[in-house]
């Protein structure tokens, strides 16, 4: 049985094949960098490297971008209100470039705590505004855009088929509620270039045919996606919420250029809830990793419990289902270190392993097989090599964990990696508070020719 995957945009479980023999592109939505992420976020992330890691485990050698949103995501969909960056800057007083720094450090921080794969490549929007610019400028060529008194738009009308990934209605929307339109035409239409507001300066403003201004937040993943994967790669994969708005804008800006959909297979994570609803920064309040490895929880044990719910499916989050899964991966630990190198996978395990992984990432059936395994009788050397295979998948770190190595708490190794960046960025006076901020919370800093090394002081 092949890869099979539910691709969003035919609403259908389809076997999966590459457009290139063996290689597949696979473009993921990364974070707007001006905040910290929250769980919900992550659990998406989590289902796309377990994505990542299936097609490994096909055989398939994977080019995986991320993007970083370090400009142009504005509070709101509807092309108002502020460039959520300078929105931070004001709420921090730090320069929204300082912010988009700080936070990208604390992101991928929580990255590789959830032992993500580092991706192939990750693409700042302001490191692409060159391309944006020309894309737009194709899209103008093209007839697809108008210009209003604070942007250039794209105009929806144009496309009979605009809003399919979504299935929106177009009429409806139209008709039915009431849009702030602004000088927009139709509710549907997006912002690609927005003008800076006269008489003032923005932060973060390029120079542009348009005017000065920057580029609106759907044109960075168009432009990054077809400069690192081409117009029509595999898998394009975010979070259900990017379906209606994000997702669609990036399929209409693509036709209009390139003629393509951007990617053969759009894949979706559904949300986490929490008892309140959707877990959204908008709403105020919401849960940090790093908030869970305060209150003793490994990240890992984070990770466990998303893969415990199929992706396609929303997770309630309580702090009892955490503990549940912490304490599931506890005793798979413990089992795991009972058991002896040398063996050889068992086979039939393998196969029903992967059975499950190929049914469009079914991981909780993934995992009754590897607890069948755990608790077989085959010997236990078998299960170890077993239980190895299924962890390339899973990304549970079982070959590497040992319960007696000093463990870093991870707002230690966030100042670490924080000066680090300070470093790399020639801020020496920085870097030099960091040192002492971290001498006050107990915790030496050497730097040696790989890099720098933590000890905690006596
Ligand atoms: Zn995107």
């Amino acid at each position: 049985m092949p890869l099979a995957l539910y691709d969003t945009w035919s609403r259908t479980l389809r076997p999966f094949t590459p457009l290139r023999p063996d290689h597949v592109g696979l473009y993921c939505c990364g974070p707007t960098v001006y905040d910290h992420a929250h769980i919900g976020n992550l659990r998406t992330y989590v289902f796309e490297d377990v994505l990542r890691r299936a097609l490994a485990l096909n055989g398939y050698t994977v080019r995986h971008v991320v993007n970083i949103t370090d400009v142009g995501h504005l509070v709101s969909d509807a092309d108002d209100g502020e460039d959520k960056m300078e929105k931070g800057s004001r709420r921090t007083g730090e320069s929204a470039w300082a912010i988009a720094e700080r936070y990208t450090v604390a992101f991928q921080h929580d990255w590789r705590a959830l032992n993500l794969l580092e991706p192939t490549l990750w693409c700042r929007a302001t490191d692409h505004i060159a391309e944006q610019i020309e894309f737009i400028a194709d899209l103008e060529r093209n007839g697809y855009t108008y210009r209003t008194a604070d942007g250039i738009y794209f105009d929806t009308a144009r496309q009979d088929d605009y809003g399919y990934l979504a299935r929106l209605d177009i009429a409806g929307l139209q008709a039915g509620k009431r849009v702030a339109l602004g000088d927009k035409q139709r509710a549907t239409d997006f912002a690609l270039w927005k003008f800076s507001p006269p008489g003032s300066t923005r932060q973060m403003e390029w120079q542009s045919p348009w005017g000065v201004g920057f580029p609106g937040w759907h044109i960075e993943c168009s432009a990054m996606s077809a400069k690192y994967l081409g117009p029509l790669f595999d898998i394009h994969c975010g979070g259900e919420d990017h379906i209606a708005v994000h997702h669609s804008n990036e399929i209409a800006q693509t036709q209009a250029r390139h003629g393509t959909r951007l990617a053969n297979f759009w894949l979706h994570g559904h949300f986490l809830m929490l008892d309140a609803g959707k877990m959204a920064k908008s709403g105020g309040d919401f849960v940090r990793l790093q908030t869970l490895i305060e209150r003793g929880v490994d990240p890992l044990a984070y990770r466990y419990l998303c893969l415990g719910a199929h992706y396609r499916s929303s997770l309630r989050f309580t702090m009892e289902a955490l503990d549940g899964a912490q304490a599931a991966l506890g005793r798979l630990r413990k089992a795991y270190r009972q058991w002896p190198e040398g063996g050889a996978p068992d086979a039939e395990a393998v196969a029903r392993f992967k059975a499950e992984v190929d049914q469009d990432l079914n991981l909780p059936r993934a995992l009754a097989v590897l607890w069948e395994v755990v608790r077989s009788d085959l010997p236990a050397a078998t299960r170890r090599a077993t239980v190895d295979c299924f962890d390339q998948v899973l990304g549970l770190r079982l070959a590497d964990w040992h319960e007696d190595v000093v463990t870093i708490p991870a707002a230690i190794a966030l100042l670490a990696e924080q000066r680090d960046a300070a470093r790399a960025a020639k801020n020496w006076r920085e870097a030099d508070r960091l040192r002492e901020q971290l001498q006050a919370e107990g915790w030496q800093v050497e730097d040696s020719a790989k890099g720098q090394v933590l000890r905690p002081l006596d």
